[in-house]
C-alpha cells in the first residue's frame, strides 16, 4: 500500500504535475465565490478551495469550504488554522477585497498563500463576473480556465 503510494507520487513528479495540477474552476463554483463575496460586503469573505481530478490528469476547483470561526472585518479575513478540517485536501483559498479594483494580494495575503496551497482567488468590488484574479503560492498571477460542471 505504502509502496504503491510512493510509486504514484514519484510518477506524478516525473510528469511535472506535482505542483501545476490545478488548471480550471467550475463556473458555478466561481459564481458562488462571487455571490458570497457580494453578500459579505463590506466585510471580507474567506474560504478554502477543494478540487476534483479531471480526465486529463489535471485538477478542477470544485468546491469552497467556509470555516467556522473565520474572523472577518472590512480590512482582513483570516483562518483559524485549528479549524481546518482533518482529511480534507484543499488546493488553495478564496477571499474578497471590498475595495473597488483591489485585485492585488496584500503582504498578509502572500503569507497566507504560501501556507495554504497552490491557487488563490481574490475577488473584488463590485464582484462582477470579471472581478476576480487567481495567484499562485508566491503571488504570481495565474490563468484559471472557467469550465462547466458536467
Ligand atoms: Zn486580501
Amino acid at each position: 500500500m505504502l509502496r504503491s503510494l510512493l510509486k504514484r507520487s514519484a510518477a506524478r513528479k516525473r510528469n511535472g504535475k506535482a505542483e501545476g495540477g490545478v488548471c480550471c474552476i467550475f463556473k458555478d463554483t466561481l459564481e458562488f465565490i462571487l455571490a458570497v463575496s457580494e453578500s459579505s460586503h463590506p466585510r471580507e469573505f474567506v474560504g478554502l478551495l477543494t478540487a476534483e481530478r479531471t480526465a486529463e490528469g489535471g485538477e478542477v476547483i470544485s468546491d469552497v469550504i467556509i470555516l467556522p470561526g473565520t474572523r472577518s472585518s472590512s480590512f482582513s479575513a483570516s483562518f483559524r488554522r485549528d479549524m481546518l478540517p482533518l482529511g480534507v485536501r484543499f488546493v488553495g483559498t478564496a477571499h474578497s477585497h471590498p475595495k473597488p479594483q483591489a485585485m492585488r494580494p496584500s503582504p498578509q495575503d502572500l503569507q497566507m498563500f504560501a501556507q495554504t496551497g497552490q491557487r488563490h482567488i481574490i475577488t473584488f468590488f463590485p464582484y462582477g463576473e470579471d472581478c476576480w484574479r487567481c495567484y499562485d503560492a508566491l503571488g504570481r498571477e495565474k490563468q484559471l480556465k472557467v469550465v462547466e460542471r458536467k
